[in-house]
């Protein structure tokens, strides 16, 4: 069920980058792990193809601690 939320606006997006197929798709960060696990099961076997850009990996991280940082500072 994928439900794009287009007024999300400040939602950081990630760029998945999959040189099997030569493409580069920008998830939100919530839906990383899905992106990347349902790309490489339908097109890769399963595969580790598909994976965060790499010069952007470092800063996942970041944006992660980012993220939960803003929601539990809602509390
Ligand atoms: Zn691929």
């Amino acid at each position: 069920m994928t439900n794009t939320n287009e007024s999300d606006e400040g939602a950081p997006r990630v760029p998945v980058v999959c040189p099997d197929c030569e493409t580069t798709s920008r998830v939100p960060l919530s839906e990383l792990a899905d992106a990347i696990d349902r790309h490489n099961e339908q097109l890769h076997d399963g595969d580790d193809v598909a994976a965060v850009d790499p010069d952007i990996a470092d800063r996942i991280a970041d944006l992660a601690a980012t993220d939960l940082g803003l929601l539990e500072g809602d509390q």
